[in-house]
């Protein structure tokens, strides 16, 4: 691949698995030095770590551990990455959980987890990351949102609220940096072929005593005319896109990249 990000370097949360994961192996493969986060078991933190290393020269790839529902952890986080990279020109705000239940019965504690975890990380640390991006005067944030940021379905009162959170967050950055070369743009797949979509489809089957495969074509890609999972790849690559030359002027934008569901 060409080292369209050679001399860069990139803090991506979430990059344990699914598309945290694929963002931080495209942008080593495209030649920038990358941290790592999120949680997991040891031997698959250590394969990944090896993996992007391996990348980027050998060694292992630097890893941070913050628990990202919690402030004081993601603002450590971009202190860490800044001292092990140097600086961090791409923050990738990727990392997110899901829970699903009707609104009248949903836990308080799975609500205020989404709210911190997939939005609130998300002000956390690009209100850190951004002060050296402005010293730097170059920049690029992708916060990884959903089709559930444009739209909503029902059962998912918290990552529907705060992935609509996260696009008008995106907007707000984007028009404080518009003079700037710094860009901050979100992401909206539909559902992708990660863990996280993936649980998703057992219950579904046990709710409707449906086969797996028959409540994966009926309640969830149900949503998206092309009736096929998004690859964790194909987002990889329109997050490589935002960071590479020629996407400056790119700035405020919710890219969906769903199959056609906001389309419908
Ligand atoms: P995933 O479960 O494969 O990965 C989630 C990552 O976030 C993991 O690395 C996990 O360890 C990390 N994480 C979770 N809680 C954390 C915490 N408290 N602190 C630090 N890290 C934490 O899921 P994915 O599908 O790759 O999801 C990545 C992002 O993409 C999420 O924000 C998700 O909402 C979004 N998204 C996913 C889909 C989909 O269909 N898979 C669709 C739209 C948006």
């Amino acid at each position: 691949m060409d080292q369209i990000l050679a001399g860069r370097t990139a803090l991506v949360t979430g990059s344990t698995s699914g598309i945290g994961l694929g963002i931080a192996k495209i942008y080593a493969e495209a030649g920038a030095k990358v941290m790592l986060n999120g949680f997991g078991k040891p031997e698959e933190i250590a394969r990944a770590r090896a993996e992007i290393g391996a990348l980027q020269g050998g060694g292992d790839a630097p890893y941070s551990a913050a628990d990202l529902s919690k402030p004081e952890a993601v603002r450590q986080m971009v202190r860490e990455a800044e001292a092990a990279l140097g600086k961090i020109d791409i923050l990738v705000n990727n990392a997110g959980i899901q829970f699903v239940a009707p609104v009248d019965e949903f836990p308080d504690d799975k609500f205020d987890a989404i709210i911190a975890i997939n939005f609130a990380s998300n002000f956390h640390a690009i209100k850190a990351a951004l002060p050296g991006m402005k010293a730097r005067k170059w920049g690029r944030i992708i916060n990884v949102a959903s089709a559930h940021g444009l739209v909503a379905s029902p059962h998912k009162v918290a990552y529907v609220s705060a992935k609509h959170a996260v696009v008008g967050m995106t907007k707000t950055v984007a028009l404080e940096v518009a003079k700037l070369p710094i860009t901050c743009n979100a992401i909206c797949p539909g559902f992708v072929r990660t863990p996280l979509a993936e649980a998703q489809v057992g219950p579904l089957a046990k709710e409707h005593g449906v086969s797996e495969q028959q409540a994966l074509e009926d309640y969830l890609l149900d949503k998206q005319p092309s009736k096929r999972w998004i690859e964790v790849d194909e987002v990889a690559q329109m997050a490589l896109y935002l960071v590479g030359p020629g996407s400056g002027g790119v700035n405020g934008a919710a890219l969906s990249i769903d199959g056609g569901w906001l389309a419908a």
